[in-house]
C-alpha cells in the first residue's frame, strides 16, 4: 500500500480544514409536524410554511 513519505504540516492540515465549516446547520422543529427542518425554509416532510401549506408532498 502507498503510504506518504511525510507527515502533512499543521498548515496543510488547518488549510485543508478551512473549508469544513465548524458546526452542523441548525435545525428548528416544524410548527405542523414536529419534524427537523432548516429554519426560515420549507418543510419537507409536510410541505408547510408559516403554518400554511404551500406544496403537495408526495408519498
Ligand atoms: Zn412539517
Amino acid at each position: 500500500m502507498a503510504v506518504p513519505k511525510r507527515k502533512q504540516s499543521k498548515s496543510r492540515k488547518n488549510k485543508r480544514r478551512n473549508a469544513h465549516p465548524l458546526t452542523p446547520p441548525q435545525m428548528v422543529k416544524c410548527s405542523h409536524c414536529g419534524s427537523l427542518k432548516l429554519p426560515h425554509h420549507l418543510c419537507p416532510q409536510c410541505g408547510y410554511y408559516a403554518n400554511r401549506q404551500i406544496v403537495e408532498v408526495k408519498k
